[in-house]
């Protein structure tokens, strides 16, 4: 087996690449509109009830129309995955790698095709995108070799007159519940390690990306997974996700989103249910607020870099994007005039052409949400660049930075996820990393700075789950940055991290005397 390498992103300096980008996107577009059923034990089920995916680019674009499931099918795709966890949980660590080696086999033939889904279905530019499916890639081929470690026998201490062991076991039936902003990595993260594990899940896409989620469980089918292993339930979250959640049937939840959403699936799942024979397992990754912190020292180009990338990459939709520039007073303006200039530079359209830096955010809620936040900026700070609506038929925002917040301000606490960025200029480092650390969350940040006695400091005092230095606070690599913050983040698990499939897992101790 070779070793896990990360997935190298596409080289769109060249040609073919560029040309075979192009003809996938052409591809793609001809396959819009289609209808997509659920998919139960392996059938497909069409509904009445119908949600269609839009292009936020172009909002009378539809990218697809998905069945939805009620309550009742919802009971359907546990008891299938009930059914199915019986006999897959019987298949071998290393047979249920496999499967995740030949779908991410697959995943990498059909790469350009997968990153077209997400430029129509989310809006992704041509990089974000890649990105996007190279770190897919990467999460099936690290956790199938993961599965195969934690397979092997475990290390445990032997005694005299006695044969000790310490085998993984899976927990059962798990619903996975992903977000939109990474429709495919973190979706076939989170599906994937709860499966190679040895679990079956119900998994319920987020809905302005079903239809991602449906063309990747198109794939593990190809790959051979057994039916049942994987239900593909897209519905409503409100009703049917809690009813999923509060299944007495339902052993683990894993999801990634809002703070709000989070926390209300783990206080339902902390609640007992009649016929529940288990605490419910939650592993949540929720929000962040995150900082980049620059010091008086730091080289400015990186600063301003690190800034621009980390804020509008994906118009800030990241939970890692950095919404709070602290920085030091001796070199506040020249830092915010740079990222101000930068800014203004940036294009803002339709993502199906290369070179674009920002496309849409993903729907209205998302739109009226952001551009109500950018009021409130207003009036917490000065508007230096963007601040408006960007034109084009979709949610366009331009990128925004707002001056001279105070670091309690709305808009430095709560989360936004868009393009906007909140300047704080703090007196000294001391102060600065203080502003860092206070706030609810605790997911990514990061300090440009050169002195080696601040670096130290930061690296012991600045309470982030994924602490960065010199460089921007976006974009970790799975194995390379185990991904997953603290405090009102998440459960401080580790995506892309070697203990993360534990969290799928129990370990059972077997000893016989001898
Ligand atoms: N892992 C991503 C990054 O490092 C962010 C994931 C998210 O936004 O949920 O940028």
């Amino acid at each position: 087996m070779i070793e896990f390498q990360n997935e190298p992103f596409t080289d769109f300096s060249d040609d073919q690449e560029r040309m075979s980008f192009a003809r996938a996107l052409d591809r793609v577009r001809s396959q819009l509109g289609k209808e997509y059923p659920l998919l139960i034990g392996g059938e497909e089920i069409e509904t009445d009830q119908k949600v269609k995916s839009i292009n936020p680019s172009r909002l009378d674009e539809v990218v697809g129309i998905v069945s939805e499931a009620d309550e009742q099918l919802a009971e359907r795709a546990m008891e299938a995955a009930g059914l199915a966890w019986s006999s897959w949980k019987r298949f071998s660590p290393a047979a249920r790698a496999r499967v995740l080696f030949k779908a991410a086999a697959i995943l990498r033939r059909r790469r350009h095709e997968f990153s077209a889904w997400m430029v129509l279905e989310a809006g992704k530019s041509w990089v974000e995108a890649d990105a996007d499916t190279a770190e897919a890639i990467d999460f099936i081929e690290f956790y199938g070799r993961e599965m195969l470690r934690l397979g092997e026998p475990q290390p445990v201490t032997s005694i005299p007159g006695e044969d000790n062991q310490l085998v993984y076991i899976p927990l059962g039936v798990g619903v996975i519940i992903p977000p939109w902003n990474f429709p495919l990595a973190i979706m076939v993260g989170m599906t994937t390690a709860a499966i190679v594990a040895g679990n079956t899940v119900v998994l319920k896409p987020a809905s302005p990306t079903n239809v991602i989620a449906y063309q990747f469980i198109k794939i593990l089918e190809e790959a051979g997974l057994p039916a049942g292993v994987v239900n593909y339930l897209p519905a409503p979250g409100r009703t049917v996700g809690e009813y999923l959640v509060k299944h007495p049937q339902t052993r683990f939840i894993s999801f990634t989103g809002s703070r709000e959403v989070g926390l209300r699936i783990n206080e339902l799942a902390a609640k007992t249910v009649p016929k529940q024979k288990w605490i419910k397992r939650v592993v949540a990754e929720m929000g962040g607020k995150d900082s980049i912190v620059v010091d008086e020292d730091a080289d400015l180009s990186i600063a301003v870099d690190a800034i621009v990338k980390s804020a509008f990459g994906f118009s800030g939709q990241k939970c890692s994007a950095c919404s709070r520039a602290i920085v030091h007073q001796a070199v506040y303006d020249e830092v915010l005039e740079r990222v101000a200039e930068k800014t203004k530079k940036l294009k803002v359209s339709e993502t199906d052409q290369l070179g674009i830096d920002l496309g849409p955010v993903i729907d209205e809620n998302a739109y009226q949400k952001i551009l109500e936040y950018i009021k409130i900026g207003r009036q917490e700070g000065r508007i230096v660049a963007g601040g408006e609506k960007a034109e084009g038929n979709g949610y366009f925002i331009q990128p925004t930075v707002i001056a001279d917040v105070s670091p309690d301000a709305r808009i430095a606490q709560e989360e936004i996820f868009g393009p906007v960025v909140a300047f704080i200029k703090a007196k000294d480092f001391d102060e600065a990393l203080a502003i860092a650390n206070n706030t609810d969350f605790g997911l990514t940040g990061s300090l440009i700075c050169r002195d080696r006695y601040k670096i130290e400091r930061a690296r012991e005092e600045f309470h982030v789950g994924n602490l960065y230095f010199n460089r921007k606070c976006t974009g970790a690599l799975v194995g390379v940055h185990p991904f997953g913050g603290f405090n009102m983040s998440g459960t401080d698990s580790k995506a892309g991290g070697r203990e993360y499939l534990l969290l799928f897992l129990q370990a059972k101790s077997i000893s016989e005397q001898l």
